[in-house]
């Protein structure tokens, strides 16, 4: 957008803005390779907790030797601005009793024991911003149900300032569509007034997708518990007493970045390279996610899993340099309907071939895990090793694979020339006033590593930008915080010997690239602030 505030560098403040690192506990990895960059985070960063899971899977170990033999470098992290190769990931984890680190139990958390709280209107649903006559944003009608199911109650929330809409990619432009901010030619077909005809709402809608082969393995995976209620008993028993164990892994925690590379590269055509070639030159082609489990076709992991007492595990291909773009509409003029979605999933031709390709490459990892004993049988338990043509494979991709949850972009971020563009580049919606949207679908295009931190960097970003702070921000007022959080988390963290705390100083990131954070499971947003 030529808005110098999102260079890396300058962006890269907000990064560590809300993140509070801590190490993770050698003794836990001695069997791998772990490098520690405390240095990639401050002490003075914020409420997020950043750490590794209290427990190194097995897969995940043999996932770094495998990454390897296929000619991946190992990073020191993937938090020093370079994707390509291959690390642990730091996660939104506790390290002290191996709990997620939640949007609500960090920076709200912190919030409220700092006494700065925003007020929170629970089981609340925005159903439109309103608007004065000039088109400026005055506030938010509601609907909140109560608590113990009383009747729902619409009422409005006025804003002293601006209205900031969070409601997510698909929310979102919903929202502002049944507002009357979007496509002309939708609108009316459900009788909303067009405040500002914005064709890009709901367009350009990025995501990340995965899939992979299934094998037997000799090392202790999630098939495990399902094959045994006593193993799983033991595993919760387990996670609950010291928060450690398998259940404490966030997968097998080793993650992997490259762009296809030769031999099949050279299978793939000659527009498929060309529109590839339409990534900067650093964004790598797939991510490499290995899964301790039985993905099958990716219905529901646990009931596919075959429980014929063999570990299962999956190395999967992403593609996250895809060419396919969604979109995002309304049934109605109602909130309350579900908006309809069309991710439109590996649809082009470019994702479909990068897809085959990576896939056969998987079984090339596979080859390297067989030489050393790690699988279980001779054979591929889904799709099969029978599957071999472009066309059977991706027939089998296009059966079993599935969203990485990375969906973004649908009120995109761009400048005027841009004819899609919803919001400006400090997220205020065109055509109207005192209205922005701050969220993952805010993104003018989504980041090839996992996006969650960056819609929190956003966040810290727009903050300041509309308290007027340049860059970089201050850090967080954590007085009293850590040790108000400590005495809540004491029961919980009674005997838990999580990770050795660190929150070492050390040199800023260096180049473009990447920050990553793995959040365990979704992270719930507020909806809404009003400032
Ligand atoms: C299963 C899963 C696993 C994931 N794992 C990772 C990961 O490991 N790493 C990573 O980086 N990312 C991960 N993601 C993606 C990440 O969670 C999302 O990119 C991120 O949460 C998007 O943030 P957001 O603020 O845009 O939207 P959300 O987090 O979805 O927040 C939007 C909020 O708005 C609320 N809302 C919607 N409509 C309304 C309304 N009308 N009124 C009031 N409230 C409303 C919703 O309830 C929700 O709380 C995962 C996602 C999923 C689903």
């Amino acid at each position: 957008m030529g808005d110098q505030s999102y260079s890396w560098d300058n962006f890269l403040p907000y990064y560590l803005k809300s993140c509070n690192y801590t190490a993770f506990n050698p003794a836990l990895y001695n069997s791998t390779i772990l490098p520690q960059e405390p240095g990639n985070f401050e002490p003075t960063g914020g409420p997020l907790s950043v750490s590794f899971s209290n427990y190194a899977d097995a897969f995940g170990t043999w996932a770094q030797k495998t990454y390897v033999s296929v000619g991946m470098k190992v990073l020191n992290s993937l938090n020093a601005g370079v994707l390509n190769g291959s690390a642990y990931s730091t996660l939104t984890i506790d390290a002290r009793d191996g709990y997620r680190s939640t949007s609500e139990s960090s920076f709200l958390q912190a919030a409220i024991l700092n006494g700065t709280a925003p007020t929170i209107y629970k089981n609340t649903m925005a159903l439109k911003v309103l608007f004065s006559g000039n088109n400026t944003a005055t506030g938010v009608l509601v609907r909140t149900a109560g608590d113990y199911g009383t009747n729902a109650l619409n009422f409005t929330l006025s804003a002293r300032k601006e209205v900031i809409v969070s409601a997510g990619t698909f929310q979102s432009p919903q929202l502002l569509m049944v507002s009357g901010i979007g496509p002309q030619q939708t609108l009316p077909k459900y009788g909303i007034q067009v405040l500002k005809d914005l064709p890009g709402v709901g367009q350009n809608m990025w995501d990340h997708v995965l899939f992979g082969a299934n094998r037997p393995v000799n090392v202790l995976t999630a098939s495990a518990g399902l094959n045994s209620p006593i193993t799983a008993g033991k595993l919760v028993d387990r996670f609950l007493a010291n928060g450690s164990g398998p259940l404490a892994a966030f997968g097998a925690g080793y993650y992997g970045w490259e762009d296809l590379p030769n031999p099949y590269r050279a299978n793939l055509s000659n527009s498929s390279i060309a529109a590839l070639n339409t990534f900067p030159e650093d964004w790598p082609e797939l991510e490499w996610l290995p899964i301790s489990a039985y993905l099958g076709y990716q219905t529901n992991r646990q009931r596919e899993d075959p429980r014929d007492g063999y570990n299962y595990a999956s190395i999967n291909p992403g593609i996250i340099a895809p060419l396919s773009r969604g979109n995002v509409t309304i049934s109605s003029a109602d909130m309350t309907d579900p908006p309809i979605l069309d991710p439109a999933w590996l649809t082009d031709p470019a994702d479909q071939e990068l897809a085959v390709q990576s896939f056969k490459r998987s079984r090339e990892m596979w080859q390297y895990l067989t030489s050393q004993g790690i699988t279980a049988t001779p054979y591929e338990t889904l799709p099969g090793l029978n599957v071999t043509s472009d066309q059977d494979i991706l027939t089998y991709i296009s059966k079993s694979f599935m969203t990485i949850y990375h969906a973004a972009g649908t009120c995109k971020m761009g400048n005027t020339s841009d004819s899609m563009a919803v919001i400006d580049s400090q997220a205020r919606v065109y055509g109207v006033q005192g209205l922005r949207v701050v969220d993952a679908s805010s993104f003018p295009f989504l980041p090839p590593g996992h996006p969650q931190s960056t819609i929190y960097a956003l966040a810290e970003k727009i903050a300041a930008d509309i308290l007027g702070q340049s860059t970089p921000p201050p850090g967080y007022s954590m007085a009293g915080y850590y040790e108000a959080r400590s005495n809540l988390s004491q029961a919980r963290s009674n005997g838990i010997g999580g990770a050795a705390q660190s929150n070492d100083a050390g040199s800023m990131f260096r180049s473009p690239g990447s920050f990553m954070l793995l959040a365990m499971g979704a992270v719930s947003a507020w909806a809404l602030y009003f400032l």
